[in-house]
């Protein structure tokens, strides 16, 4: 039975965390009301509240969580919301035709709608209860034991992601303090930092990538292990890494991110590639200017394109493999290849790029060449290569960070708005 605030007044969310060991304590939650949260049902996904009162009308409880509901309490769009219940994974696909279940480590429901689909997790346990035994390493594997709701909060990761709405009663149930804490702008983590950053290293990157897209403070607490445990990152395996790097980079505060990695030293751990080049002012203005130009897309609503983030980074690493090899002595069609694979072979031992990635990769890098020489015989094709547009809006960054390249830009810039007559004088006037 959920009490309310009144009848618990000492707090007793706090006092049921610190207790959970083998015997669960049930956690009680405070009940925020709609005069006090003021989230409109309008403002929530149909679908969502589709998902939900399908599930309450046989016999379950459910509740919207996570980031939906933390953006809507923050005035800010939520990107999808995502249903917490106590129904299993198969029942959950009985009930919904259109469900498919997925995942290894926990299962998860995906509720397809035409446009959206709605992710549905069944309340977890708390981990001492059965199967997640956690690896020498103190990652969790194996983490499919369920429970109930007062267990499935301590399961989350920051107190601000564990807020549960329920759109029938319009409350929020607030078992730890995350509606404080997100009016203060702060992010805590739920139980003991170290040990939440050792089941799951990549809650390091959530803390990063929520402080930055929300502006928030990381909590003291919640900070200090990170760079100590910064490495662990290399547990994780290099896919998950991927998705994780592009939901980084892609917050709309991509810079801001950037910046909060190289301080807590996770940066250095995703790409331990670029390391010896932090301290270069070059590639730091390169990548400030990309990332800064990805946040102005998405603020934009433009498209946004993951080769071309990572062409950016990983720039220079590749024009030093080029001066290696050249060195050798090979054709520049080999020495180019081989400083590719070099860079994208070194890159890939963290983060998993997947192919059509490191072709987009191959095509923005392969034409800076023909961009900046402008040989009079090929100017006209380099036009129509594949990812022509990609590799002058990379030539445009590089020569926002290189003043002997802007008059190049500028050429390309003029020959693409040129006419038939001026396009053949521009051609003729190169100096070859
Ligand atoms: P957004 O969808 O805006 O990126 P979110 O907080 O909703 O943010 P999701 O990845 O959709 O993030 O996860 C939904 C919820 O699941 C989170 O709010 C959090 O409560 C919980 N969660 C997700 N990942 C983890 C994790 N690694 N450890 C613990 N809890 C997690
Ligand atoms: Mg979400």
């Amino acid at each position: 039975m959920i009490k309310t605030s009144k009848q618990k007044k000492s707090k007793p969310y706090l006092m049921g965390l610190k207790s959970q060991t083998k015997h669960h304590q049930a956690l009680f939650p405070k009940i925020i009301p709609k005069k006090i949260h003021q989230i409109s049902k309008a403002d929530i996904s149909k679908n969502a509240m589709k998902v939900v009162t399908h599930l309450k009308e046989m016999g379950f409880q459910a509740y919207i969580v996570g980031g939906g509901i933390r953006d809507l309490l923050l005035n800010m769009e939520p990107k999808d919301f995502d249903v917490a219940t106590d129904a299993r994974p198969e029942q959950i696909k009985r009930i919904f035709s259109n469900c498919r279940l997925i995942g290894r480590r926990f299962r998860l429901a995906h509720v397809y709608f035409y446009r959206e689909i709605i992710e549905v997790a069944t309340f977890r346990a708390t981990r001492e209860v059965g199967s997640n035994v956690p690896t020498q390493k103190g990652l969790i594997i194996r983490d499919n034991v369920f429970g109930n709701i007062d267990e499935d909060v301590v399961r989350r990761d920051f107190t601000i992601n564990a807020l549960y709405y329920d759109p029938d009663q319009e409350i929020l149930l607030d078992f730890v303090n995350g509606y404080e804490d997100l009016k203060k702008k702060h992010m805590k983590i739920i139980g003991d930092a170290i040990t939440r950053y050792q089941e799951d290293p990549v809650r390091m990157l959530r803390a990063i990538r929520f402080a930055a897209k929300l502006n928030f403070k990381i909590d003291a607490a919640t900070k200090k292990p990170i760079p100590q445990l910064a490495e662990k990152l290399l547990s994780i395996s290099s896919c998950r890494l991927y998705d994780e790097v592009l939901k980084l980079f892609y917050c709309g505060k991509a810079y801001q991110v950037f910046l909060l990695l190289c301080r807590y030293q996770l940066f250095e751990h995703l790409f331990p590639i670029l390391k010896p080049y932090l301290h270069q002012k070059k590639t730091i203005e390169l990548i400030e200017t990309v990332l800064k130009s990805t946040d102005l897309r998405i603020q934009q609503q433009k498209p946004v394109i993951a080769a071309f983030l990572f062409a950016g980074l990983l720039w220079f690493p590749f024009l030093d493999f080029i001066a290696q090899s050249k060195s050798e002595e090979l054709s520049s069609f080999y020495t180019f290849h081989s400083a590719l694979n070099q860079t994208l072979r070194k890159a890939s031992k963290t983060i998993t790029l997947p192919n059509y990635v490191r072709k987009t990769i191959q095509d923005i890098w392969w034409l800076q060449d023909y961009l900046e020489h402008r040989f009079q015989n090929t100017v006209k094709r380099t036009m129509h290569k594949p990812h022509f547009r990609a590799a002058y809006d990379f030539l445009l960054y590089r020569a926002q960070c290189n003043k002997k390249l802007q008059p190049i830009a500028k050429w390309w810039k003029d020959f693409q708005k040129a006419g038939p007559d001026k396009y053949q004088k521009m051609i003729e006037n190169l100096v070859q």
